[in-house]
C-alpha cells in the first residue's frame, strides 16, 4: 500500500483529496492546523483503517515515521477574507511550509504536488490566462500577502527540481466550489449561498463586471490525481473555462435558489482581478483531462449541501 501526506487535510480541497486517495487504494496521513479547516470535513475517515490523521502546523519542522511515496502539500488559508485576516501566517504557509515539505519529500525520496493557485497571473493583462503568462501581480497589496506566498512557492519547487532532482508536481488551480466550503470563508459562493438560505440580499463587489471560471470539486480532484501520476514538473492550469460576470452570477444564485432576493453593491476590494479565465490546453493534451461537470449541476450539488446545514450555523456565516 503507497502511503501519501496531504497537508491541509480539514479544508475543502485536502478533505475531498484525501477521500480520492482512500478510495484508489492509499494510506492517507492527513495534517491541518484547523487554522481555516474544520475537523467535521474529516469525521467520516476517523475509524477508517487507511487513514491517520496529525493536528500539526506545517511551518513547524515536520516528523513522519515510516515511508512516504507522495505528498500533495494543500496547507494554506485560500479566500480572501482569510488571508487578509491571517496575512503572517499566510506566508509562512507558503514558505517555510513548503521548505519543510520538500525537505520532508527529499528525505523520503517522495514525489510532491504542491497546490498553486490562478492568483499567481495576479490582475492578468492576458486573457485566457496560458502557463506562459508571467503575471501581474501587487507585491504590497492586501493580496500579495497570498500571490506572492504562492509565487516563492513555485520557485523553490523548481528550485529543488533543479537542484536536488526531486518529483514534483505543480498544480495553478482557478476558483475550485464544492461541498465542504465554509459557509463563512467570504468565497463568493458559499457568501451567496449562505445569504439566499438567510433571506438577504446578494452583496456584489464592485460593478460586478469582474469574470470567473468556477470548477466543480470532482473535476479539480481528477486533474490534480492525473497530474500527480504524470511525469511533467512544470505548472498546470487546472480549472473549468466556462466564465461569468460576478453579476449574472448572482442572478444564476437567484434562479437556482428560487428566492426573491436583490442584487445589493458594495465596494470591489483592493486588486481584486478583473477577470479570470483558465486556458487548460496544457491539461487536456498532458493529462487527456476536461472538466465534466458544468455549473448548473455543480451550484444544484453545492446548493444541495449548503442546505443541509443547521440554522445555528448559517447564523453563524453572517457577515
Ligand atoms: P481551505 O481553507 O478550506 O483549506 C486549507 C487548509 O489548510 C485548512 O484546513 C487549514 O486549516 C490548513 N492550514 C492552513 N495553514 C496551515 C498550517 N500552517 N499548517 C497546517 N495546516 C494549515 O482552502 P481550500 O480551498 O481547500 O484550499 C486548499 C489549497 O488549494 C490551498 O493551498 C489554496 O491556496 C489552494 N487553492 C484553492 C483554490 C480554490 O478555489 N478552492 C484555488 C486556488 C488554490
Ligand atoms: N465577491 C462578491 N461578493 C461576495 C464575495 C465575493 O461580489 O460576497 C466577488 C469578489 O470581489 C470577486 C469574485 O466575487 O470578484 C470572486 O471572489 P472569491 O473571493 O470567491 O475569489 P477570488 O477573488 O479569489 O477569485
Amino acid at each position: 500500500m503507497k502511503n501519501v501526506l496531504i497537508t491541509g487535510a480539514a479544508g475543502f480541497l485536502g478533505s475531498h483529496l484525501c477521500d480520492r486517495f482512500i478510495k484508489e487504494g492509499f494510506h492517507v496521513i492527513g495534517m491541518d492546523n484547523y487554522i481555516t479547516g474544520d475537523p467535521k470535513n474529516l469525521v467520516h475517515l476517523k475509524e477508517n483503517p487507511n487513514f491517520d490523521f496529525i493536528e500539526h502546523d506545517v511551518t513547524e519542522f515536520i516528523k513522519i515515521e515510516g515511508g512516504l511515496d507522495y505528498i500533495l502539500h494543500f496547507a494554506s488559508p485560500a479566500s480572501p477574507i482569510d488571508y487578509l485576516k491571517i496575512p503572517i501566517q499566510t506566508l509562512k504557509v507558503g514558505s517555510l511550509g513548503t521548505h519543510n515539505l520538500l525537505g520532508l519529500a527529499k528525505a523520503k525520496k517522495a514525489r510532491i504536488l504542491i497546490a498553486s493557485t490562478s492568483e499567481v497571473y495576479g490582475d492578468p493583462l492576458v486573457h485566457p490566462q496560458t502557463e506562459e503568462y508571467y503575471g501581474n501581480v501587487n507585491t504590497i497589496g492586501p493580496r500579495g500577502v497570498y500571490d506572492e506566498a504562492k509565487r516563492f512557492q513555485e520557485s523553490i519547487t523548481m528550485a529543488y527540481h533543479r537542484f536536488h532532482g526531486l518529483e514534483t508536481r505543480i498544480v495553478r488551480i482557478f476558483n475550485t466550489y464544492g461541498p465542504r466550503m465554509r459557509l463563512n470563508d467570504g468565497r463568493v459562493i458559499p457568501a451567496f449561498m449562505g445569504q439566499a438560505l438567510r433571506g438577504e440580499d446578494l452583496t456584489v463587489f464592485g460593478d460586478g463586471s469582474q469574470t470567473r471560471s468556477f470548477c466543480y470539486v470532482d473535476d479539480q480532484v481528477e486533474g490534480i490525481y492525473r497530474l500527480l501520476l504524470s511525469d511533467y514538473s512544470e505548472p498546470v492550469n487546472i480549472g473549468n473555462p466556462h466564465e461569468i460576470s460576478i453579476k449574472d452570477f448572482a442572478e444564476e444564485i437567484i434562479k437556482l435558489t428560487g428566492t426573491d432576493q436583490k442584487v445589493i453593491y458594495k465596494e470591489l476590494p483592493v486588486d481584486d482581478p478583473l477577470q479570470r479565465q483558465p486556458d487548460i490546453s496544457l491539461a487536456k493534451k498532458l493529462l487527456n483531462w476536461s472538466p465534466k461537470i458544468d455549473r448548473e449541476e455543480g451550484m444544484k450539488l453545492t446548493f444541495n449541501y449548503f442546505k443541509t446545514l443547521s440554522a445555528e450555523e448559517l447564523l453563524k456565516s453572517e457577515h
